[in-house]
């Protein structure tokens, strides 16, 4: 069996640090292992438009930059196939066939659906392509063959109903569709990053994010304003760890040699947390720790992101490219479910 990546992004704003830990970084070290056959990389356009069908120009102006952020983290277009979504008809056909395989009262059920649709205020009036989008989703996944996926956290019951619809297609119809497991990152930390504000989940639906494209100056800005121990009133005061958003990106960032380089008199993190739960440790000296580490992460990404801004006319070579490399590949499997599903008339 080949080993085939599916991945991919909603164009609603520009990718933050939350997909950097939680999916990006683990796709392009997935991509450069040498261990997969073919990786594929959607720009879910259409899925984006599932709530936010009364914004087009918004959807449309974030393809562009969300396939920049992808350039500037090492997505390498020899290695993957970046592709956007509604440029893949079959994707779409799929779904519809998919969608009988699937009853409402399992969709309601999804976790995940639940609390977006609750995140997005949305009551009674849930546009029905945003219930069935994770039917959508299992259309991406299995188009492409894919058997791994590398996401966040939030994405596990979306795997496990595309895990569901593969299981029934095959009962049904005949051995077909290809079952995916979801890759999470190692770090427990990545799964699900906070916001700035402290919020569950970093979000561009939520505006509490840090951009991989921010300027290193409103990197700094953002960290030195953020959440931390609402109790650590003085700086003697005994701090809390747990729940405090700037020792939960260290968690998720900072690497044991960058205390020699910037807080030498701590060893490692451990260290740096005992002195705050004893107290003593001010939180502008974690903040300040905290920008060094990030502005060390992001710098190769932003200098990469510039120079990949002046040249989008590439970009839209790249992107071109892989919209007819991804559409041959999901035209063979769509060839194949029709086959199985005895709907190949001529
Ligand atoms: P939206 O608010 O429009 O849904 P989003 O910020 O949730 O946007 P998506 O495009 O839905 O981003 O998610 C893309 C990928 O990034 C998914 O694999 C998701 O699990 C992962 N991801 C998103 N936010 C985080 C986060 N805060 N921490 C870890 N992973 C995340
Ligand atoms: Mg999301």
């Amino acid at each position: 069996m080949k080993n085939v990546i599916l991945t991919g992004d909603r164009p609603t704003g520009r990718l933050h640090i939350g997909h950097y830990v939680g999916s990006l970084r683990e796709r392009v070290r997935l991509q450069n292992s040498g261990a997969y056959d073919e990786i594929y990389i959607m720009i879910a356009d259409a899925q984006a438009l599932t709530d936010n069908a009364e914004h087009p120009e918004k959807v449309r102006s974030n393809v562009m930059e969300v396939a920049l952020d992808y350039l500037a983290c090492g997505v390498d277009p020899e290695k993957s196939v970046i592709f956007i979504q509604s440029t893949v008809p079959q994707l779409t056909e799929l779904t519809f066939y998919y969608l009988n395989l699937v009853t409402l009262s399992r969709l309601q059920r999804n976790p995940t659906v639940k609390a977006e649709i609750q995140m997005r205020n949305f009551e009674t009036s849930i546009p029905v392509g945003f219930l069935t989008y994770p039917i959508s989703q299992a259309a991406d996944i299995t188009a492409f063959g894919a058997n791994t996926v590398p996401a966040g956290e939030d994405q596990a019951p979306m795997i496990e109903q595309c895990k569901e619809i593969v299981r029934k297609f095959n009962a049904v119809y005949g051995e077909t569709l290809v079952e995916p497991e979801i890759v999470l990152p190692k770090n427990k930390n990545c799964l699900r990053l906070p916001g700035l504000d402290g919020k569950a989940k970093m979000s561009k639906s939520l505006g509490n994010c840090i951009y991989l494209s921010d300027e290193p100056e409103t990197v700094r800005e953002k960290v030195m304003s953020m959440y931390t121990d609402p109790d650590h009133i003085r700086v003697s005061d005994p701090g809390k760890v747990e729940g405090n958003t700037v020792f939960t990106y260290l968690d998720a960032f900072c690497k044991e040699e960058q205390f020699k380089k910037y807080l030498p008199e701590y060893k490692n993190l451990d260290e740096l947390k005992d002195h705050y739960r004893r107290g003593g440790l001010g939180d502008v000296k974690i903040k300040k720790f905290l920008v060094s580490v990030l502005q060390e992460e992001l710098a190769p990404i932003y200098a990469r992101r510039k120079e990949w801004e002046a040249k989008t006319d590439d970009v839209r070579e790249i992107l071109k490219r892989g919209c007819a490399a991804a559409e041959r590949k999901a035209a063979q499997t769509l060839e194949n479910v029709r086959r199985a599903m005895r709907i190949n008339y001529f």
